[in-house]
């Protein structure tokens, strides 16, 4: 379980984060979801070690996130854009990072993971291309099989699917269901999309300029927003 408690980041003068506390349960798939600036990335950043809050507190389990180097937090990220390495292949990129791990593997117990991941993530036959010669929705399946490798406790996705079609997009998202079905492994993900943040998480935490607004099962959002602000962003998705 990971918990914020009164998180709070301030960039120069410019407060991103304002307070947050929020508990993620095990396995759980939740959605930061709120429009552009409101703080979304900041916050998973922060849980991913890559920004410290400059109040509040974060952890993991019983310890204290800043007690835990980033290597150690077992977390997976996912960008937006997807940062494969374009001179390797799909295969090579998602052993990339067993290879630069501290757990060492064999060279055969890595190219066995591989393939592995390469079934888990439906691209059996794509091992061999680089990205360049792949579809933008196959690449963050690499991605995400690359996050995957070394095993992460919590898997972090920053807008995945931002920057594909809107038919990829909800191929994908069914596909990260059952992924996350299968796995059952701790997920957040943030989108400013209503309508992806409603589909896809167990439940939802909507954030307006760095403070959470509302929270809630997407049944129990939609059907109570509890403010002006809520129903509008909501509304908007139809
Ligand atoms: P988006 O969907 O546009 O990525 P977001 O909800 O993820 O938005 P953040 O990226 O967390 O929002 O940014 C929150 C606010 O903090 C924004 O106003 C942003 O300009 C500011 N901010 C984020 N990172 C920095 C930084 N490194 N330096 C200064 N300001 C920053």
């Amino acid at each position: 379980k990971i918990r914020l408690e009164n998180v709070v980041k301030t960039f120069d003068t410019f407060r991103a984060v304002r307070g947050v506390s929020l508990d993620i349960e095990s396995g759980e798939l939740l959605a930061l979801l709120g429009p552009s600036g409101s703080g979304k990335t900041t916050i998973l950043r922060m849980v991913a070690g890559l920004e410290y809050a400059d109040g509040g507190a974060i952890h993991f389990g019983d310890q204290d996130a800043t007690d835990i180097p980033v290597r150690d937090r077992g977390v997976g990220f996912v960008f937006q854009h997807y940062a494969l390495f374009p001179h390797m292949t799909v295969a090579e990129n998602i052993a990339f990072g067993m290879k630069v791990s501290k757990v060492k593997r064999e060279k055969a117990a890595i190219e066995a993971r591989v393939a592995e991941l390469l079934r888990l993530v439906r691209l059996e036959n794509l091992g061999d291309r680089f990205p360049a010669q792949i579809s933008g929705g196959q690449r963050q399946r690499v991605a995400l099989a690359r996050a995957l490798s070394v095993d992460p406790k919590v898997l972090l996705l920053d807008e995945p699917f931002g920057a594909l079609d809107a038919n990829v997009r909800h191929d994908l998202r069914r596909w990260l269901r059952e992924i996350h079905r299968e796995l059952g492994i701790t997920t957040i993900f943030v989108t400013h999309d209503q309508e992806e943040a409603l589909d896809l998480a167990d439940r939802v935490v909507i954030l307006k300029d760095g403070q959470i607004v509302q929270q809630g099962t997407a049944q129990e959002v939609c059907r109570n927003p509890q403010s002006a602000f809520v129903m509008k962003f909501l509304g908007d998705a139809n």
